[in-house]
């Protein structure tokens, strides 16, 4: 049977999940599917449980299962514990010990919901791009990584920026092959101009093109990437980066939906090459965004990330693309029937909870004939 792991963790994260493991269970009794699920701790909980982020039972259960379902991880309890043993370091640790090298961030306008995102209608039109960010090298990870203090007491701090042609070739080769899937178009983004790693990254790209020719590939420097991501976002398909390029343009390219709540994403573990139809990999899927602190426990979040990176599990990791189409067609139509959570409502006292929502989304998808 196919087994998936399901980590709360802190904050919001137990509340997206609980409602996002209904829509589950509405769509596998529809089709028919049966799944094991094992319930891990993870983040703040687990600290205060076991007295650390990541337990060693909740790493074997990862390792064993075919997906990860996480919520989120962190918040103020935990804000003065030392970044090692911090609830954030688990995810980090997750994504290295299972190689998780390829994160997928789908951009999604609803237009009818044009009016919550900070740019403008005429921007927003025909905007739908998918944001590819390498996720187990780079800044975060390379080595050397400290501080220290001089014998002239002047402190310094150090990380290092390395890729592998190998780290580089992977996350390219899954670029072209989603964007072959799409408009054919990747747009690969460094700082060659002034990075010896993204000189690399730069020559292995065009060397991969010539392998690629159906896919028109074009370079953008990250500055420019961040100024033309807000300013002429529908000229992009796939975008792909480096770790840290990755981390900023995605949270920049959240703003453009208008809700962090709406955002799904995929973490995926390639051993053998990617293909974007008829293949199935090991993958980490989680909303965007964080625990979200100041609204937990009010039963306002949005559970529609949370949800769609269960779409994203049952394609990516399942192979089950009918199921996938029908969420997203469910919440699709549930944002534009008018239902809103708190975070995307123009009427500030007219708005469902995050239960609602999900109960809705299910009660869409019993009407909807994917077959
Ligand atoms: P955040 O994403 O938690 O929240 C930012 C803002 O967006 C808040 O106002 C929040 O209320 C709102 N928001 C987030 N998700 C929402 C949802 N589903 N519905 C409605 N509103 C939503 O980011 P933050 O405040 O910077 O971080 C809070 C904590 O989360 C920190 O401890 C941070 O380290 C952690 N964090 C964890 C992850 C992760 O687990 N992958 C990612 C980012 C941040």
């Amino acid at each position: 049977m196919m087994k998936i792991a399901v980590l709360r963790g802190d904050g919001i994260g137990p509340e997206v999940i609980d409602s996002a493991l209904i829509v589950f269970d509405a769509i596998t009794s529809k089709y028919g599917h049966q799944f094991e699920l094992i319930d891990g701790k993870i983040g703040g909980i687990a600290i205060d449980e076991v007295g650390t982020p990541l337990p060693d039972d909740t790493v074997s259960v990862c390792e064993e299962v075919d997906a990860i379902l996480f919520g989120a991880v962190g918040g103020p309890k935990w804000d003065s514990v030392d970044f090692e043993i911090r609830p954030e370091s688990a995810i980090l640790s997750i994504r290295k010990k299972l190689d998780l090298f390829v994160n997928i961030r789908p951009v999604i306008v609803y237009d009818c919901l044009n009016a919550m995102s900070p740019l403008k209608d005429t921007i927003l039109k025909n905007v739908e791009l998918v944001i590819l960010r390498e996720l187990t090298g780079g800044l975060y990870f390379s080595e050397p990584k400290k501080r220290w203090v001089t014998q002239e007491n002047i402190r310094y701090g150090v990380d290092t920026l390395e890729y592998s042609e190998v780290e580089i070739e992977r996350i390219l080769r899954v670029g072209f092959e989603i964007a072959r899937s799409r408009r054919k178009k990747l747009t690969s983004v460094d700082k060659a101009n002034v990075m010896e790693s993204s000189k690399l990254w730069r020559q292995v790209a065009n060397e991969l093109a010539s392998e690629y020719k159906d896919v028109q590939l074009e370079h953008l420097y990250m500055d420019n990437m961040a100024m033309q991501l807000i300013t002429n976002p529908a000229n992009y398909d796939v975008i792909v980066t480096e770790n840290t390029f990755g981390d900023i343009l995605s949270d920049e390219a959240a703003v453009i939906s208008g809700s962090l709540g709406l955002l799904p994403s995929a973490s995926l573990s390639i051993d053998s090459g990617f293909k974007s139809k008829n293949m199935t990999y090991k993958g980490l899927y989680e909303p965007i965004h964080g625990s979200a602190p100041d609204i937990v426990g009010k039963g306002i979040a949005n559970p529609i990330a949370t949800i769609l990176s269960v779409a994203m599990m049952f394609r990516y990791s399942f192979g089950l693309v009918t199921e996938a189409n029908t969420i997203e067609k469910a919440v699709s139509n549930v944002v534009l029937q008018g239902k809103r959570t708190q975070d995307i409502a123009d009427n500030q006292s007219n708005f469902v909870s995050t239960l609602e929502m999900a109960k809705s989304i299910v009660l869409e998808i019993a009407s909807i004939d994917e077959s």
